[in-house]
């Protein structure tokens, strides 16, 4: 039998829960925002959790990733918004994929695929707003005659965006892209496209702005219950989101230290008295950042600080002098906080990152254990 040394647990009735409080909150259909498997939750098990807790849509970065959730047997609506010229259109107009349109070049590759699949592929054309990253900028004005001209061979399913800085409300940037949202709508209105769905808002704007809503929003962050922001939105627990994950480790090795030890690589922590420090088996290789100084465990019940530099595979925390922990024991690298240990946002804070990164980037070296929804 193999005994996980890690594990990221993830809570699926906190998705559905998650879910159900966005629906409230939005008003207009959700699309969950499953890329990057799940922000590190899990592709299948997030998306089938989300659509039964009533998410109508699910959004994805990469055709991989959408054809991943068709062979799952999941039918729902899947926008995929991440592919290069060259990616195989032909294969999700047969899968049925939505696909982002961000260029001329993206747009003909697409309309010669549902030529030679005989079908029309359904198209979301994707605009530059002023976050100056994916859609149209440069070349809307062409792109707008041309598609007027004729779109025969596609589907216009949509017209979208998206917000740079939505996590900070008060910045005049978010009323500037929604006003240039609405002007590139009207563009494609008057050459006769209307799209059926407009759509702009992330988490942060589905949370704190009604008037980006629009007919559809897409929620990544605030589906595995955190928050886009804690200092300008709030934590998890103001905003009624249930952080879906909790990481833990077992203790490798528990040992008795003098105080004055260097420790880890590039001596960069030195114990202040003797102490007790724990190996907990986990690291950079597991997605754990390697300098996250302020951060730490939880073991029986009390916090225990990282000391040093986390190394690939491993890291030291200071379990203080009376620990009762003992090796093989598990102990909390993160969750939702309830348990008075750390948060995801306590360790983006550590690393100088945010908790969509801490979340992602758990490795696959870990497995993933669900709590399924109990109803
Ligand atoms: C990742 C992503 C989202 C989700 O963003 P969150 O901040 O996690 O809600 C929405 N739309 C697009 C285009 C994205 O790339």
């Amino acid at each position: 039998m193999m005994i996980n040394r890690a594990e990221a647990e993830v809570d699926l009735s906190a998705i559905a829960s998650n879910v159900k409080r966005i629906r409230a909150i939005a008003g207009v259909p959700v699309m969950a925002v499953v890329k990057a498997n799940a922000y590190g939750h899990g592709l299948v098990p997030t998306a089938e959790t989300a659509l039964a807790a009533g998410a109508q849509w699910l959004g994805v970065a990469l055709l991989e990733e959408a054809l991943a959730l068709r062979s799952a047997g999941i039918t729902a609506p899947i926008l995929c918004w991440l592919n290069p010229p060259g990616s195989d259109f032909l294969g999700a107009i047969r899968a049925d994929i939505d696909l982002a349109v961000p260029s001329i070049q993206i747009y003909e590759e697409i309309v010669l695929a549902s030529q030679i699949a005989g079908r029309a592929a359904r198209i979301h054309i994707e605009v530059d707003t002023g976050m100056t990253r994916g859609g149209f900028l440069d070349e809307w004005e062409p792109f707008v005659e041309l598609i007027g001209k004729s779109h025969d061979d596609v589907e216009i399913v949509g017209i979208f965006s998206h917000f740079a800085r939505a996590d900070e409300p008060r910045v005049e940037q978010n009323a500037q892209q929604l006003k240039r949202f609405t002007e590139m709508s009207d563009d494609l209105n008057r050459v006769g496209v209307e799209p059926a769905l407009h759509h702009l808002a992330n988490s942060a704007a589905t949370l704190v702005d009604a008037s980006s809503h629009f007919d559809l929003v897409r929620v990544g962050i605030a589906t595995y219950g955190l928050t886009p922001d804690r200092e300008n939105l709030g934590s998890s627990q103001s905003l009624g989101l249930r952080p879906a994950m909790t990481l833990r480790a077992k203790l490798h090795l528990v040992k008795k230290v003098p105080a004055h030890s260097y420790v880890g690589y590039g001596a960069t922590a030195q114990t202040e008295r003797d102490t007790v420090i724990g190996v907990v088996a986990i690291g950079y290789a597991d997605g754990i950042p390697r300098i996250a100084t302020g951060a730490g465990v939880l073991s029986h019940g009390k916090k225990a600080p990282i000391l040093g530099r986390v190394s690939m595979d491993q890291f030291v925390v200071d379990l203080g002098p009376a620990s009762q922990a003992k090796a093989g024991e598990w102990v909390t690298i993160f969750s939702s906080g309830e348990d008075g240990g750390y948060t995801a946002d306590d360790w983006s804070v550590a690393s100088q990152s945010i908790n969509y990164e801490i979340v992602t980037r758990i490795g696959e070296r870990v497995p993933r254990v669900y709590l399924q929804v109990t109803r």
